[in-house]
């Protein structure tokens, strides 16, 4: 038996003894977790959004060590340090073949797209335990340097999930040189959307969030933070931009001001501006819709659902939203939006933390143990004690 996440119900977490994983097919590999990650998405599903996540081991984002390998795996050994992408591939399916590994086609039959403890995505038990079965462990495990616990223990438990994701919302919009950002959310993916931002070759990034150790974090990062509970994040934006662009440096380019690109971070649970106890999914685009230039290009990383029971509205209910869609087209506005495929990018980004180019775990601001995980789920989920990004220790 080993020690598991499980997530019971709606803010019902506990730490259980469950069976330990076999090798079931001969491409498996087992994994014996050394760090493993608490994401905002499991925030979704802790609060009951995501639906048919009763009795369920919770977790995408495991790093560890190669345990075991079935008898057809060749290009892994025991003993490996590897991290898996939260979205379990195959790597010859149509999708996987063409880049598109969060969609793979083989691992959640009938559907597309394949997940570790996420309902809806193929039935995989979660990664908040001791060891995790992963499937294809040939295409799946990336291999790593160093030892457990050494100094990139943070930044490579991060390489499973959070800096793809983010690292995607960037790549979606073609972030380059002199691009002005402006990401709303500062939890880890905003905060490592603007870090990739930067890296990029961004001019600015500006972050919006309402709670004051997440801008402070963005500061730290060299964004520039904007308080949205102090009231119109919008303009303040514009008028930020404008006054520093006005003058004979940049004649003429009074109708163009604006973000040249805008990241929504935060998704269908974002908050009224006015009150931020009141969902309202409808804001952050409505803002971005203004604050993006003409030509400009918007990237939605924040989740969206098809279904949502506990929306406020009959129409959210169904996943549908009311859009400035007129806006959008009249600036000619090009929109990326989705699931990260993390294969095209985790080796590239462990390179780039490997060279010392990127340190992310600097967002992360918990290691606790896996026994304490009922009460860093009840933290986060209330973005106290500035909880920021939770790793686990089995
Ligand atoms: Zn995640
Ligand atoms: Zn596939």
């Amino acid at each position: 038996m080993m020690q598991a996440v499980v997530l019971n119900g709606p803010r019902n977490i506990t730490i259980e003894a469950v069976e330990e994983p076999a090798i079931k097919a001969p491409t498996d590999v087992l994994l014996r977790l050394t760090s493993t990650a608490i994401c905002g998405t499991d925030l979704h599903m802790y609060e009951g959004r995501l639906g048919g996540g009763d009795r369920m081991v919770i977790g995408h984002e495991p790093l560890g060590v190669v345990e075991r390998v079935g008898d057809a795996v060749v290009n892994v050994r025991v003993g490996d340090r590897v991290t898996v992408p939260t979205h379990i591939c195959c790597g010859f399916c149509a999708n996987c073949v063409h880049g598109y590994s969060a969609q793979c086609l083989t691992n959640n039959p009938g559907k597309a797209g394949a997940a570790y403890g996420y309902p809806g995505m193929g039935g995989y038990t979660g990664a908040q335990t001791e060891l995790l079965r992963v499937p294809f462990g040939d295409a799946n495990c990336l291999r790593l340097p160093g030892e457990p616990g050494d100094r990139f223990e943070h930044d490579f438990v991060l390489l499973a999930d959070a800096l793809p994701t983010a690292f995607h919302a960037t790549q979606m919009v073609d972030i380059r040189n002199g691009d002005i950002v402006v990401i709303y959310g500062a939890g880890a993916i905003g905060l490592l959307a603007a870090m990739c931002a930067f890296v990029r070759g961004a001019a600015q990034v500006f972050v919006v969030d309402a709670i004051a150790a997440r801008l402070d974090k963005a500061g730290e990062l060299g964004a520039v933070p904007i308080d949205m509970s102090k009231g119109h994040a919008a303009d303040r934006i514009l008028e930020q931009i404008a006054r520093e662009r006005s003058g004979i440096a940049w004649r003429g380019e009074e109708a163009n001001l604006g973000a040249t690109v805008c990241i929504d971070a935060i998704g269908f649970q974002a908050r009224d501006p006015r009150d931020y106890a009141v969902e309202h999914p409808t804001t952050v685009i409505d803002d971005l819709a203004r604050i993006i230039a003409p030509k400009g290009r918007l990237s939605i990383i924040g989740v969206f659902l098809d279904s949502d029971p506990h929306a406020r509205s009959s129409e959210a209910k169904r996943g549908e939203y009311v859009i400035p869609w007129g806006v959008l087209f009249k600036k000619g506005v090009m929109i990326g939006m989705g699931r990260d495929d993390d294969e095209n990018y985790n080796d590239h980004l462990r390179d780039m933390i490997v060279a010392g180019r990127m340190k992310p775990s600097t967002i992360v601001t918990q290691r606790l143990p896996l026994r304490d995980a009922a009460d860093a789920f009840a933290k986060f989920d209330a973005r106290s004690d500035g909880y920021i990004k939770v790793v686990l220790e089995p």
